[in-house]
């Protein structure tokens, strides 16, 4: 159902279009054929799972299937016309771009584009010049507006909604692949309308694995539960990762539980605009070096988040680009120990120029269940 109560903001495709307009005159192309669906839905507003989209100086074409001619009319507004093909896709992209006059050098998405699709530019679509581009319109959407950030806000609000009425429920005798079906109910029933990714239960030793999925291991007294997960408002995801212990801690996992997050704390209200992706991720990351955990901290600090739960900007020591303000990162510092298990706290962060603004609100503080 579609989500009433946050209004649309239908000016906001015509802005991004011409900002696209803008890097394509830059990078010399006449027009850019955009494949990837979470940039078309940016772009244009429509969500489906068939389009194609080609933008040019003067008009947007949204070229999408049958199924979603009533869809794409509520979707789309003045700024994007539409073209519904009851054949192929690619076989009305050859007659529109046989209709556009002036149009030679066109983009193409290269991280986007099968090969297979590929070898139609080359073959069917051999009259025009293709070009790669990479991250045109990535490079737009790492900026949120207002109505994205309502959105992003309204996943994380029904994220941590799901945890609260989760957590009571989460017991030793209960397998991870439970655990998760518990909070994936109580996401839906709160309005996530999708799972950003498959929600993470790794309990015990599997918590060591910083990508695990759910599994059929049974929870145990004095495990440590790691629960990454996520809900989705109007196309934008939240990513927020709680570790929690079965029981009692002990000293020795309160030890890395602490040390964890206070890399979080010192990271998310580190981080500013102007910093560098890598020096957001030192922070953390020096941290942890100094309480002797260096080599337990494998992956990068954070990433953006929006219509894709992983999308730029990264916060990684080899990113060398400057934070803007808009920007909403994950900030995730980890410790993992083969074995033994591991804690990750994730929160998801707003840059502004008044400094870093923690979105999420669920207590950091170790849990024992
Ligand atoms: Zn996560
Ligand atoms: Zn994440």
């Amino acid at each position: 159902m579609k989500d009433t109560s946050i209004p649309e903001v239908r000016d906001t495709h015509p802005v991004r279009l011409t900002a696209l307009r803008d890097a394509l005159a830059r990078a010399d192309l006449d027009a850019l054929l955009v494949t990837s669906l979470p940039n078309i839905r940016f772009l244009t507003g429509f969500s489906g799972s068939n389009a194609l989209l080609v933008v040019t100086a003067l008009e947007a074409v949204l070229l999408t299937d049958y199924r979603y001619a009533t869809q794409v009319e509520e979707e789309l507004g003045a700024s994007t016309r539409v073209r519904i093909e009851r054949s192929s896709l690619w076989s009305g992209l050859w007659v529109h771009l046989g209709a556009v006059s002036g149009v030679e050098r066109i983009g193409f998405e290269s991280s986007h584009l099968p090969h297979t699709d590929f070898a139609r530019l080359l073959e069917q679509g051999a009259r025009w010049s293709w070009r790669p581009t990479s991250d045109l319109v990535e490079t737009l959407r790492m900026v949120k507006d207002v109505s994205e950030l309502a959105h992003i806000e309204r996943a994380i609000s029904i994220a941590e909604a799901a945890l609260h009425q989760t957590i009571p429920l989460v017991h030793a005798g209960l397998t991870e692949l439970t655990v998760a079906g518990i909070l994936e109910r109580h996401l839906r029933e709160a309005g996530s309308e999708d799972f950003p990714f498959p929600t993470i239960v790794a309990s015990g030793s599997r918590s060591a694995h910083p990508h695990a999925r759910a599994s059929e291991r049974v929870l145990e007294t004095g495990d440590f539960v790691l629960l990454d997960f996520g809900a989705v408002s109007g196309g934008y995801c939240s990513d927020i990762t709680r570790t929690f212990v079965i029981g009692r801690a002990t000293d020795e996992q309160r030890e890395v539980y602490d040390i964890v997050r206070e890399a979080n704390v010192r990271s998310s209200g580190a981080i500013r605009v102007g910093m560098t992706g890598m020096a957001a991720d030192a922070v953390a990351r020096d941290y942890i070096d100094a309480c002797g955990f260096g080599e337990a901290f494998g992956h990068s600090l954070g990433h953006g988040i929006g219509l894709e739960v992983h999308e730029a900007p990264r916060l990684a020591r080899t990113v060398e680009s400057p934070l803007s303000a808009g920007m909403v990162v994950t900030v995730e510092p980890g410790i993992y120990r083969a074995g033994w298990g591991g804690v990750r706290i994730e929160d998801d962060v707003l840059l502004s120029d008044a400094g870093p603004r923690v979105l999420t609100s669920f207590p950091r503080e170790l849990h024992e269940l």
